[in-house]
Order: C-alpha cells, then structure tokens, then sequence
C-alpha cells in the first residue's frame, strides 16, 4: 500500500471504531479512541486514532481532527509513563508501507521503553489477553476510568 489511495472502511480499526472488531480499551471520547495494541512492541504499547475522520495517513486527516488526536496522545503518553515508570517513550506514526504502516487507518504510537530491553520495531508475538487484561485495568483506574 503506498501513501496515496482510498480509504478502506473494512479496515480494522474502522472495524473496532464501529464496535464491530474487540480491543483493550483506555480512553473514548466523541473523535478520539484508545486502545491497547494486540501485537505490543513493548509492555503497554498503545494506539490512539481518530474515530470521525476517515484518514489512512497524516496527508489525510484534517488539521482539527489531528489536533484532538494529539491531545489524547499526549494525556495517555504521560498516564503510561506514570504507571509503567518506563526509562524512555516513543510515540510514532507511519504514513505507507515502506515507512512501515500495516493498518491504513492513521494512528499514533506510544510506545513505553525500558532500559535493556532494545528498539523492537514490529513485536513478533500477539500479547497474553490476560496481561492485556490486567494491563487495561491498571491503566484505567490512572485515567480515572
Ligand atoms: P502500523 O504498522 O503503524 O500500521 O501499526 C499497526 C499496529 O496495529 C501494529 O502495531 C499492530 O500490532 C496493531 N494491530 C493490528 N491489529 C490490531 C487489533 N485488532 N487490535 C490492536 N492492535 C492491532
């Protein structure tokens, strides 16, 4: 998939959006939702999207809906750090499948890192639904969900 296209409604964070897909929940609000990622780069790896703009990638998304879905990534990057008192964070975005992007719904990264624990770009093993469980209670009682 190259940087330029249509948007595919059947993809699936537009499946999740439509509740039609599960995911590990954090945060909803009417344009942004954020969720655990299933194939997590590191412990507490998260998604953030926009949940009105129908956007495969920062060319895409209207400057508002951008804006909201930055906001949230800031507020849940810190909640993570404070939980998770990770050494380092990323927060990421790809935009076409050589910068690495496998979902054409545009999304932000967020990416906890621990000291010793290496840069994995793509997580070779679908996390643990348990941990993923326990994990969303955690991160939800910081956010006061
Ligand atoms: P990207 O490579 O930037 O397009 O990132 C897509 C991310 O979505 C990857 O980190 C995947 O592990 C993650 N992912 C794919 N399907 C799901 C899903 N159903 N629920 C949560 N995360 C997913």
């Amino acid at each position: 998939m190259s940087l330029h296209g249509d948007y595919d409604p059947q993809n699936i964070f537009a499946q999740i959006i439509r509740g039609e897909a599960p995911c590990y929940k954090l945060y909803e609000d009417d344009d942004v939702l954020a969720f655990l990622d299933l194939f997590p780069q590191s412990h507490g790896h998260t998604l953030v999207i926009p949940k009105r703009a129908a956007a495969r990638t920062i060319l895409d998304i209207d400057a508002d809906s951008l804006c909201k879905l930055m906001r949230v990534t800031q507020r849940l990057t810190q909640a993570l750090v404070d939980e998770l008192q990770p050494e380092g964070v990323q927060v990421a975005q790809f935009n076409g499948a050589p910068a690495g992007q496998t979902v054409f719904h545009i999304h932000m990264h967020i990416v906890p890192r621990f000291a010793g624990q290496g840069l994995a770009v793509h997580a070779s093993s679908k996390a643990d639904p348990l941990e993923l469980e326990k994990l969303q209670a955690r991160l939800l009682q910081r956010l006061g969900g």
